[in-house]
């Protein structure tokens, strides 16, 4: 079922909210042993809350929300859960308060049912750098979910829960999304608050939903997005009701097809169902235009300094003083301060830390940083000028279908360059989703893009969902044995 379905049999009384959280812990203990997807499974919690959900529906209580059970990822903050982000360092750590998103899910009602895995500290694309060991794909148990929300993908591919929280630093909801076949929006910065959610790169991260569908996504946006004072780079302005556009079709709209994403060693399957996915908005009514955004190619190089510089600043605060793990064998403070470090973190964060320290430090910080930010500025720019042209932009969402577990573990530089199509969008600050179109000849998902102007959410969830009504590639389910 979808969340407005399970809405729809809450409201009638033809299903209690404790018997909906129930079914997806049974599905999550039946199928968790082979996909990992959850850290935390909290099922007394959930079941308090799920009673809790059904007095306020006999109550007469509509929202939209109430008695939907939901996971979000492990970088969230929920009072009185764990909250590991992924990481070693934080392997004892309770959190005292929870996330603005979190909180205007459970205001509604809705019914958390766990914390999700994820890449060490959101820094991924495989969730192979995750202390919790890492997520297979529901499609093809050796292959990767994507990353770093890949817990929170698979979870929803696998149906273990109906939808899920993610964040998106660089790709983590999009390329996880597309991996495994299911609906991933990406705000834009500022749409929806980050308060209690772990910092990687603040000037980057955005929290989003993952979802079986183009409505759900809409819907839970809807719930998460606006202001919160107590992030102060959560933007002002009125949310508006993205069901309400969510039908309204593509005809007349101009869709741009970005030439610099239509490159030279997009995998054959990749670059087959994108073509068929433009050939059904043009059926659809849509107008398509090639348009240019000539910075795309600093996009990787740019964005792993500005995203390894803020992370050093970032995760500073793990020191073994104020969170999570210690390791002190006497050797002093500063020992005790690089015991718990060298201990707590993996290898992953680690090379980042030390790549942003570098990018930050005197002497560097203008040739590597400074640029950066103006290479920033100058993408952001491309990004604004296409805006000026079309309506949206379509694009692959990854150059390639899921990988295997293991194959780019080893080369950095291949996992970084999987989110060359999705960094961009992050840089410039903007909206995009993730919705499947198509599968490669072994039968993995294959994911579509649609970029949208700054706090155009609503554009893009409505293409998504005339595409997802004229095909037939929404809302498939692996087979789990
Ligand atoms: N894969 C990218 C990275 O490793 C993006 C991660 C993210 O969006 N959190 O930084």
């Amino acid at each position: 079922m979808t969340i407005a379905e399970m809405r729809r049999e809450l409201q009638a009384g033809r299903v209690t909210a404790v018997e909906l959280t129930r079914a997806c812990l049974e599905r999550v203990e039946a199928t968790d042993e082979q996909l990992n997807a959850f850290i935390t499974v909290c099922a007394e919690e959930a079941l308090v809350a799920a009673a809790e959900a059904d007095r306020r529906i006999a109550g007469g209580e509509t929202a939209p929300l109430l008695g939907i059970p939901l996971a979000v990822k492990d970088i969230f903050n929920v009072t009185d859960l764990p909250t590991t982000c992924g990481s070693k360092i934080l392997a004892n750590y309770v959190s005292p308060y929870t996330a603005t998103a979190v909180a205007r899910l459970t205001a509604q009602g809705a019914v958390i049912v766990g914390k999700l895995n994820m890449d060490e500290f959101a820094m991924g694309s495989s969730n192979e750098n995750s202390a919790a060991g890492p997520v297979k794909n529901p499609w093809d148990l050796e292959r990767i979910p994507g990353g770093s929300s890949g817990g929170s993908a698979a979870a929803v591919a696998a149906r273990q829960v109906v939808a899920a929280l993610g964040t998106d630093t660089g790709g983590s909801i999009r390329q996880p999304a597309s991996h495994c076949g299911v609906v991933g929006l990406k705000p834009t910065y500022g749409r929806v608050s980050r308060y209690g959610v772990i910092a990687y790169a603040s000037s980057l991260d955005q929290v989003g939903p993952l979802a079986g569908s183009v409505e759900d996504c809409a819907l839970l946006l809807g719930a998460i997005a606006g202001y919160d004072s107590a992030d102060s780079t959560s933007v002002d302005c009125p949310v508006p009701d993205y069901l309400a556009t969510l039908k309204n079709g593509v005809a007349g709209k101009k869709i741009g097809l970005p030439r610099e994403y239509f490159i030279e060693g997009l995998d054959p399957d990749v670059k087959r169902a994108v073509a068929e996915a433009i050939e059904v908005y043009r059926g659809l009514g849509a107008e398509i235009v090639e348009v240019s955004l000539p910075h795309t190619d600093y996009s990787v190089a740019c964005y792993y300094l500005i995203a390894t510089a803020e992370a050093s600043s970032n995760l500073a605060r793990y020191d073994g003083v104020r969170f999570g793990a210690r390791k002190d064998s006497g050797q002093g403070l500063i020992g005790m301060y690089q015991e718990t470090r060298a201990a707590g973190f993996g290898a992953e964060v680690k090379r980042r830390i030390m790549l942003g320290t570098y990018a930050l430090s005197s002497g560097y910080y203008d040739a590597y940083y400074l640029k950066a930010q103006k290479v920033r500025t100058l993408v952001r720019q491309d990004f604004l000028n296409a805006f000026a042209q079309v309506d949206l932009l379509l694009t692959p969402v990854a150059p390639t279908p899921a990988f295997k577990i293991g194959e780019k573990v080893n080369d950095p530089l291949q996992m970084y360059l999987s989110d060359i199509f999705t960094i961009p969008v992050n840089l410039a600050g903007t909206c995009a989703l993730s919705l499947p179109c198509g599968v490669s000849s072994e039968g993995l998902p294959i994911g579509l893009q649609l970029i949208g102007q700054p706090f155009a959410e609503a554009d893009i969830l409505q293409a998504a969902y005339a595409f997802e009504e004229a095909t037939d590639w929404g809302g498939r389910v692996p087979e789990l044995g």
